[in-house]
């Protein structure tokens, strides 16, 4: 098994086989590109200024000389391999290179506690689906008819809309709740107030690469080469406001005020040992969905809430990304059957990820039913919705006996 001559703890999210991609401000205010590895982040345009990315597909280029990963991103996957061989081999036990270049090391490795990770993408446009059929079904259940929870389009499709990728913030932006249009218990006519059921979402997004030209559907067992890597997604919702305003073009503002996401994303490469069968459908999709070999990824999810009493985060919500029914794949050939181009840096959401038991759903709506069952926190308080002050964190792993790839964290403060 590859080690490096960094030391990196069997609980760190980043070993040498992960590698994900971010990005950080320098001490002079620039922003570099960067990796990880154990407790540092490796700067990857110091390393790009001295020629070290010397392979075919990355040689002269400059891709970590930008501020964005997006020209990086549109190279594809022999590029993303090449460079993740090039660091592993830099990073490697016996490689003296880095490991005995004092002033280099110095300049490239950083401690992760003392820098800012800021977006890393340019992130063109933000599509948000709805993929995991226990959500659907529990939402299904709780605004229609548990004996029809699932619409009849929802086993043929993935449900999907195009969300707003201005408002897509990284993990650590205090996020404002919003005000809107909400239609009063028993009222008539709305109020114009401040949204009173504000929500997370759990979801894991990804980001793609090359894309499509318009016109030119992308197959759905090519789909995975547009896939560069994904990230933990805060999909951050007001439901009060989405329940007057969503009918009949779905969400707007409800959804449009803040999005967050993980700063690291993790490859695709990198989580390869974790890949495994998704779940199989029934009725057999459309041939354009008709994904040859259906696999998806095992990444455990996990929620937690910290409030201004509770002397430490406390874990409300514990699930799988491998449930979702729909795959990336089939995802990214959905959204383009119709010829609509896809670009480097866009993001694409899973939806609300829901396991089948309570404690593995994905919102404060179904763990709180719609408000009926309050979560009772250990300092004592209770909750439906989100308060102000309110900060939810959400992390993300993939683990077996001899690895361990993790997401870090995606975390966002609820303020007025
Ligand atoms: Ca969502």
């Amino acid at each position: 098994m590859l080690t490096s001559f960094i030391e990196v703890s069997k609980e760190s999210d980043f070993p040498i086989q992960n590698l994900p991609y971010g990005a950080y401000r320098t001490e002079s205010g620039d922003i570099h590109l960067c990796s990880a590895i154990g407790e540092y982040i490796i700067d990857l345009f110091v390393l790009d200024e001295v020629e070290f990315f010397g392979g075919p597909n990355l040689k002269g280029k400059g891709v970590f000389l930008d501020s964005s990963l997006n020209y990086f991103m549109s190279l594809g996957r022999p590029a993303w391999k090449e460079a993740r061989e090039t660091l592993q081999k830099l990073l490697e036990k016996s490689n003296p290179r880095l490991k005995d270049d004092e002033q280099l090391r110095q300049k490239v490795l950083k401690e992760q506690d003392s820098v800012e990770m800021v977006m890393p993408v340019q992130i063109g446009d933000f599509t948000d689906f709805y993929s995991s059929e226990q959500h659907a079904r529990n939402v299904g259940a709780m605004f229609r008819d548990p004996e029809n929870a699932l619409l009849p389009n929802w086993k043929h499709l993935p449900v999907g809309y195009h969300g707003r990728a201005s408002s897509v913030v990284i993990s650590g932006t205090k996020v404002h709740r919003p005000k809107g249009q909400i239609l009063p218990e028993g009222a008539d006519a709305p109020v114009f107030e401040e949204s009173k059921l504000v929500d997370f979402e759990l979801e894991v997004g990804f980001l793609t690469g090359p894309g499509n030209e318009l016109g030119q559907p992308i197959d759905v067992d090519k789909a995975e080469e547009h896939i560069f890597g994904l990230v933990l997604v805060n999909d951050w919702s007001a439901r009060d406001i989405q329940k007057w305003e969503y009918q009949p073009l779905g969400p707007f503002l409800a959804k449009n005020w803040a999005t967050s996401i993980s700063p690291w994303i993790v490859t695709l490469d990198a989580l390869e040992p974790f890949r495994t069968e998704a779940p199989a459908q029934n009725p057999k999709p459309l041939s354009y969905l008709d994904q040859k070999n259906r696999t998806t990824f095992d990444i455990e999810l996990e929620v937690f809430i910290k409030t201004e009493k509770l002397s430490t985060p406390y874990e409300i919500c514990r699930t799988n990304y491998k449930h979702l029914y729909w795959t990336m794949a089939q995802q990214l050939a959905h959204h383009t059957i119709t010829g609509c181009n896809i670009k480097p840096g866009d993001l694409y959401g899973s939806g609300t990820i829901s396991g089948s038991e309570e404690g593995s759903y994905g919102s404060m709506l179904e763990l709180s039913w719609k408000g009926t069952k309050k979560l009772k926190l250990p300092s004592g308080e209770v909750r439906s919705f989100l308060e102000d002050g309110d900060e939810i964190i959400m992390k993300a792993f993939s683990k077996n006996d001899e690895l361990r790839i993790g997401f870090g964290e995606v975390r966002g403060k609820m303020i007025y």
